[in-house]
């Protein structure tokens, strides 16, 4: 007769339906704080426009709700190709791209590598680790520059996976040299990996890598609705790839994730880009106005930025910190990463906001 091992009691094995690589990961660790001024998740400080909101009401009350909406958002994918120029075929739109990453790392990641730098975008390296990919991480020149001659190495020497260009970089801020990225693209397309240039910020630069796209095979542009368009309670963000690729992509999206009420808000935001493109030059001359303002402060540093946030480098970040909380205004600390040793990160609000910022930085000793 066999030993049937108990299935229940202290010598029962330890089983578990849930994988060891989502025990491991905390529960992420986001606590909303009530003050005044919210510059902690580099949002657009300003809410739709009104009469836009009005406009995309009366769509979703001429709409039936009863009924599913487009299996793969086709309407939406085809919105935005005219927005974007780009064959529809090679749109993929889900409620936000953090949705894409994750996508993004069940085509290319589990089981293969996920390259990126340190510091980076926490999401990439929180579904890598979740999904049990292996994570490669090059550290960012001290300038906060690509680690090119590290990075090409690190695309050779491992198993093609997914990787990822932030331009510009976050958390830092940084765009990189059009050369150094397209020395990076280009040898990764060629090894095989699937390229993600992450532009969720691409209007604040002014730069555009869709030239490296369509030159490569399994390269694509990541962006979100959230930044620039100032629709981050909406969920929505698309990639822009070769058909091909886009394609391989689709078949990870569940069916009818687009809903009717995303596709109406951004069918009326794609209608109207202007009312984008003003807040963004708005956004631009705020951090021109802030860094000047607070550029011969004795102990506190600004790295540039070409984004809507920027890094402020403190000589003591838990202090500063709870100093911006005093005058009402909540940042991000970062100060924990690699090579960010005193930083906080803190948006570009709305005029108010930061003449109430200007004031509390110059205060700070
Ligand atoms: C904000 C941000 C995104 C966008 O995330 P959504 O899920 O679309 O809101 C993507 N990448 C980076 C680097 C970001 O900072």
């Amino acid at each position: 007769m066999t030993q049937t091992p108990p299935v229940s009691g202290p010598d029962a094995p330890v089983r578990s339906g849930v994988r060891q690589a989502v025990r491991d990961i905390p529960a992420y660790p986001f606590t909303p704080i009530d003050v005044p001024y919210k510059l902690d998740q580099n949002e657009n400080p300003y809410d739709f426009p009104p009469e836009l909101k009005q406009k995309a009401a009366e769509r979703l009350l001429a709409h039936p709700w009863n009924r599913y909406p487009d299996l793969h958002a086709d309407t939406l994918r085809s919105a935005i190709a005219r927005h974007e120029d780009w064959d529809a075929a090679g749109v993929v739109i889900t409620p936000g791209s953090n949705v894409l990453i994750k996508i993004l790392t069940e085509l290319g990641g589990i089981g293969q590598t996920v390259l990126t730098t340190d510091p980076t975008f926490s999401v990439y390296t929180l579904e890598a680790q979740m999904l049990g990919a292996e994570l490669v991480l090059t550290p960012l020149n001290p300038d906060f520059s690509l680690p090119v001659e590290a990075t090409l190495q690190a695309l050779a020497a491992h198993a093609p996976g997914v990787f990822y260009v932030t331009q510009p970089h976050a958390p830092t801020g940084h765009s990189d040299r059009p050369e150094d990225v397209r020395r990076v693209v280009e040898v990764a397309d060629r090894l095989g990996w699937v390229t993600v240039i992450d532009e969720a910020y691409y209007q604040y630069a002014g730069t555009d890598h869709r030239d490296l796209v369509r030159a490569g095979k399994n390269v694509l542009s990541l962006r979100t609705f959230s930044k620039g368009w100032g629709l981050a309670g909406v969920r929505a963000g698309y990639l822009l790839a070769h058909p091909e690729l886009a394609g391989q992509l689709q078949k990870l999206v569940s069916a009818f994730t687009i809903n009717f009420l995303t596709q109406a808000v951004i069918e009326t935001a794609l209608e109207h880009p202007e009312y984008m493109r003003e807040r963004v030059a708005e956004g631009i001359a705020e951090r021109q106005r802030i860094f000047e303002a607070v550029k011969d402060h004795p102990t506190c540093t600004v790295f540039p930025s070409t984004t809507n946030f920027f890094l402020l480098k403190v000589p003591d970040a838990d202090a500063a910190y709870r100093h911006l909380l005093d005058h009402g205004i909540v940042c991000r600390r970062q100060d924990k990463l690699r090579g960010l040793e005193g930083c906080l990160r803190i948006a570009v609000g709305a005029p108010h906001e930061n003449d109430a910022l200007i004031a509390a930085i110059l205060a700070l000793r």
